[in-house]
């Protein structure tokens, strides 16, 4: 497993903090829930992984944390920080401020979300026009260094060029370069590597860790690959089914797992050297917001479940593991079994 270098010590505070968040879709009367008291944290200089398979409220979270909810889809208790603001109570102004400047996001379709009918250098000028000030020429010039920044060829020659004359690869650094236009504290990246082959997603992927710790970034990492995570991330945070159910640094975390789900996760990982292994998979598929059971939301997948102990009431997010001293944030888990099952991590 990569070694990945923590952040500088002393970088407690959190950039952002979501804490108990909730949010349900409106069904009539009844607000169905899609996060179920969701919490986690990112700070200065942290690269954090937020991971699951689809459905398990990845996306929602990190929309939430931009401001960027849709209409249909309510909070219903938590708070969202960032340094400290609280991001419910401000205003679609104050939050539109902050968004591009202070906060990025990277999304997973470069092409599709790339305006066909810009250059790229117009569309990395733009957030630097409109949060800095920056005039035409200026703001081009500033484009041009970050396409040097996201290491793209001919940069003064590409930055006249338009989406559809780039490859998924070269599209996806320009957002990485539009993201980052402000020099903003916190990226949010969902899925930024999905739709790339692997060896264009590799170099992304260095390219972000790169990055990252030049720019003393705040990474919120969204992926549902695992094997992802291992490269880059400091501490992971497992969702399943609307809720986080481990957070940890990432190495303890894929060492020593103690949720079935994030075992069974790491147990479908591919590994060199043991091609002759089976790779695990978990059975069924993550259960529909409103579908899901009582008590433990993976207790209709478990392997380890026990009727009278999984299935009677809500399972919290209990400790698991101290916190480092460079890490003030201890490994959690949510399962009443997590003391007494031994699971095989990766080394
Ligand atoms: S609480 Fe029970 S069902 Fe849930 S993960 Fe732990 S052992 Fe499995």
């Amino acid at each position: 497993m990569t070694v990945i270098q923590e952040p500088a010590a002393g970088t407690t505070t959190a950039l952002l903090a979501v804490r108990d968040l909730s949010v349900g879709v409106r069904r009539g009367r009844t607000l169905v829930p899609i996060l179920d008291s969701v919490s986690f944290t990112v700070r200065a200089g942290e690269m954090v992984g937020l991971v699951g398979e689809s459905g398990s409220g990845k996306t929602v979270s990190s929309l939430a944390a931009m401001g960027l909810l849709p209409r249909s889809l309510e909070v219903s208790g938590g708070a969202i920080e960032f340094e400290g603001r609280d991001l419910l109570a401000m205003d679609r102004k104050q939050i539109r401020g902050l968004r591009g400047a202070e906060l990025s996001m990277i999304f997973q379709d470069a092409l599709r979300c790339l305006n066909p009918a810009f250059t790229i250098g117009d569309q990395i000028a733009e957030p630097l026009r409109v949060h800095r000030g920056m005039s035409r020429s200026q703001a081009h010039a500033r484009a041009v260094e970050l396409l040097e920044l996201v290491e793209i060829p001919r940069a003064r020659e590409r930055a006249s060029a338009y989406p559809h004359q780039l490859s998924g690869g070269m599209c996806q650094r320009v957002m990485i370069a539009i993201a980052l236009a402000c020099s903003p504290k916190l990226l949010i990246a969902d899925e930024p590597t999905t739709a790339l082959d692997v060896t264009v997603q590799k170099q992304v992927l260095r390219l972000l860790d790169r990055i990252q710790r030049e720019m003393n970034l705040g990474v919120l990492f969204i992926t549902h690959d695992l094997g992802v995570v291992t490269e880059i991330c400091h501490r992971t945070a497992v969702m399943y089914a609307g809720q986080i159910v481990e957070e940890g640094p990432t190495e303890e975390l894929f060492r020593r797992p103690r949720h079935p789900y994030t075992h069974g996760l790491i147990s479908s990982i591919p590994r060199r050297g043991e091609e002759a292994r089976r790779f695990g998979s978990i059975p069924g598929t993550v259960p529909r917001a409103g579908h899901w059971p009582t008590g433990c939301h993976f207790s209709s997948r478990c392997p380890h479940a026990q009727e009278g102990r999984c299935d009677t009431a809500p399972v919290p997010l209990d400790v698991a593991g101290p916190a480092g001293p460079d890490d003030p944030v201890p490994h959690r888990v949510r399962c009443v079994r997590a003391g007494e099952l031994s699971l095989e991590g990766v080394a």
